[in-house]
């Protein structure tokens, strides 16, 4: 994959799908919170589980790569664009529904979304996530987590598409969450929808809760900025950000991509940053750190396509 003619027969099999939108050569800028990224071959909005596994399967049998991207709030999209197809959750795929104390939350629906449905329903337990500004799929996928909890915590069973297109269903303990990692990095496969285990909590408490932990954010945070949220994971014992002030990085800049004042492990795309200029400034963070404290720091963020 792909010539341009390899990538038309791709649409034209993948528009015989009911239900999905495909599109080609679509800027991942417009898809990225770092509002970064070239084009993509085939762009896919998937909007139920049949079509999804439909989907899935139809790329595996044509041999097209695919990657999922949920609100792209944690990845670096290379200047060059994805080879391949990128498919994103929508429709049923991002709808929620409460049943008791649990929540089943579709994979494309935003963490924000989830949040305030669990405090209308009058159910707690996901207040840390509050202002993470992911999907429900990538965050399950990332272990995404702050303020002490992480969606281990509150993740029962995940339904997850392959890429054959067979749907199967893994409770919690096949999921093998670790800091911001979990076994579904290594399986190929789309998260699709996710059951998560609440408590029952007073509404108004709750939504207090989530607007003190947003306001906090807004605080230490560059949210109003274009960002992929932290760059480097929490070393052992101690805190990559309190690591990269101590270097000294904070308003260093290659190009367009600048460390940002407020938050030391935040990088900011001032305007026109590119992939190259966030690499950049990535291994100069890195190497400032290590001459200065001897520690290695390991990236969060995901890096998809190529030069
Ligand atoms: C301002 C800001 C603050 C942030 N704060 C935090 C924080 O406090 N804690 C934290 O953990 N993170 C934080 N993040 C990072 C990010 O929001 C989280 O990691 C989030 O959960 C990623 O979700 P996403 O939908 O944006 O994933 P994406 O960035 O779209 O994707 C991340 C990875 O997940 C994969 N993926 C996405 N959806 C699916 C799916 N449905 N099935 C299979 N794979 C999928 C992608 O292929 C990629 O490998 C922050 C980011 C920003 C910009």
């Amino acid at each position: 994959m792909p010539s341009e003619v390899a990538i038309e027969d791709t649409a034209r099999a993948l528009r015989g799908i009911k239900g999905i939108t495909v599109r080609t050569n679509e800027l991942m800028a417009g898809h990225t919170s770092f509002g970064i990224g070239g084009p993509a071959d085939l762009f896919v909005i998937a909007t139920s589980i049949s079509n999804l596994s439909e989907v899935m399967r139809t790329l595996h049998e044509l041999g097209v790569p695919a990657v999922l991207l949920g609100n792209g709030t944690n990845v670096l999209v290379r200047d060059g664009g994805i080879r391949g197809a990128v498919i994103k959750l929508g429709g049923e795929l991002a709808e929620l529904q409460a049943v008791g104390n649990m929540v089943i939350a579709g994979a494309g629906a935003s963490l924000a979304t989830l949040c305030r449905y669990c405090a209308d329903h009058n159910l707690g337990g996901l207040m840390f996530a509050a202002g993470i500004p992911g999907s429900v799929g990538g965050a399950v996928l990332m272990n995404a987590g702050a303020n002490g909890g992480e969606m281990a915590d509150v993740v029962r069973w995940v339904l997850v598409v392959g890429y054959d297109g067979k749907v199967a269903k893994l409770g919690a303990e096949e999921l093998g969450f670790g800091y911001r990692s979990s076994r579904l990095q290594d399986r190929r496969c789309a998260v699709a929808q996710v059951g998560f285990q609440l408590e029952p909590s007073e509404g108004a408490a709750v939504h207090r809760a989530l607007c003190e932990v947003i306001q906090r954010r807004c605080r230490t945070q560059p949210v109003a900025q274009r960002s992929a949220g932290s760059i480097f994971k929490r070393p052992e014992n101690d805190y990559a950000g309190r690591l990269l002030e101590g270097a000294g990085v904070k308003g260093l800049a290659v190009g367009d991509a600048m460390v940002s004042p407020k938050h030391a492990n935040f990088i900011i795309n001032k305007g026109h940053a590119t992939s190259r200029d966030v690499l950049a400034l990535i291994e100069l963070m890195r190497e400032k750190v290590a001459k200065k404290f001897g520690v290695y720091l390991e990236t969060e963020i995901v890096t998809l396509g190529e030069e």
